[in-house]
């Protein structure tokens, strides 16, 4: 049985300038596959995905989530993983006909096509970055991203399989806070971590493994859980947001007003009573006769 699964465990280098983070994902990862039936290879990339924009979100120090979407030419033309900051995730993806190669690659997938990346700030401030897909791997991928985006040098390294995923990220610390000899020792021996280890070590053994002669800093594990944001009260504020005339004429037409989140398939329906109660809770009370 693998230890450590749904946290996320931050460690720092002392005297490196460099922090560290692993994540594995289970029971948070399996609630977004029971919910499709993913074939194999597209399950992986979610994984990774899943466990890229864990491992991310939590080197940002804003409240708010963290979107990365992969969008392409090929069989699966759409992937979306999103994490909050704290610990929530959920992610999807979307594929037109077969996908019979179980361990086709996210450029295989993919086809030909880019990530954007959004930092969502509680829907005020908005960063997107776009990098084209990397033919190797969604974890290549995210080292030109940021490369080329001029933030904080960062490596991943991702590993998915069945229902499990699992993630290491090394970024280096602002303002030369240590050697740059340091941060490309690390990279070295992280580059020899293989995705069985990623998946099924317990974090004291992965961190005895890789960094033994490393002095690292720990600190407290923190959960990760499938969560999805969509409510009956943000569908309320779209309608709201139509207006009764509009919300309506849609009535008039389907008889009721359907709206299925695609993350975690909730169903919100709303008929005739729903909106008349809707809009009149809504309306102020001078308005009311
Ligand atoms: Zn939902």
């Amino acid at each position: 049985m693998t230890t450590d699964t749904d946290l996320l465990q931050r460690f720092l280098f002392e005297g490196a300038g460099v922090r560290g983070e692993f994540v594995r994902l289970g029971s948070s990862f399996r609630a977004l596959l029971d919910k499709h039936d993913y074939p194999p290879a597209i399950a992986r990339q979610l994984g990774k995905a899943l466990a890229s924009v864990s491992l991310l979100s939590a080197t940002i120090k804003l409240e708010g989530s963290l979107i990365l979407q992969v969008q392409g030419d090929g069989p699966m033309h759409t992937l979306v993983a999103q994490a909050d900051s704290q610990g929530g995730v959920r992610g999807l993806a979307r594929w037109q006909g077969e996908v019979t190669h179980h361990n086709a690659t996210l450029a295989e997938l993919a086809g030909r096509g880019h990530i954007v990346m959004t930092v969502d700030a509680d829907g005020s401030e908005r960063y997107q970055g776009i990098v084209e897909l990397h033919e190797e791997s969604l974890a290549e991928t995210l080292r030109e991203y940021f490369l080329r985006s001029e933030q904080l040098p960062t490596r991943i390294w991702l590993a998915s399989q069945d229902d499990l995923a699992a993630g290491l990220l090394l970024q280096k610390l602002p303002e030369g806070l240590g050697p740059e000899a340091s941060w490309e020792h690390l990279v070295t021996l992280s580059d020899t971590i293989t995705g069985g280890e990623l998946l099924e070590l317990p974090f004291s053994d992965l961190l005895n493994r890789l960094y033994h002669q490393e002095t690292v800093r720990l600190f407290d594990a923190e959960p990760v859980a499938f969560r999805c944001s969509c409510s009956r009260e943000k569908i309320e504020r779209v309608l709201l947001g139509l207006g009764r005339q509009e919300v309506d004429s849609i009535l008039e037409e389907v008889g009721e007003i359907r709206a299925d989140c695609e993350f975690c398939l909730g169903k919100y329906r709303f008929d005739r009573v729903d909106v008349a109660a809707l809009f009149a809770d809504a309306m102020p009370p001078s308005g009311r006769q």
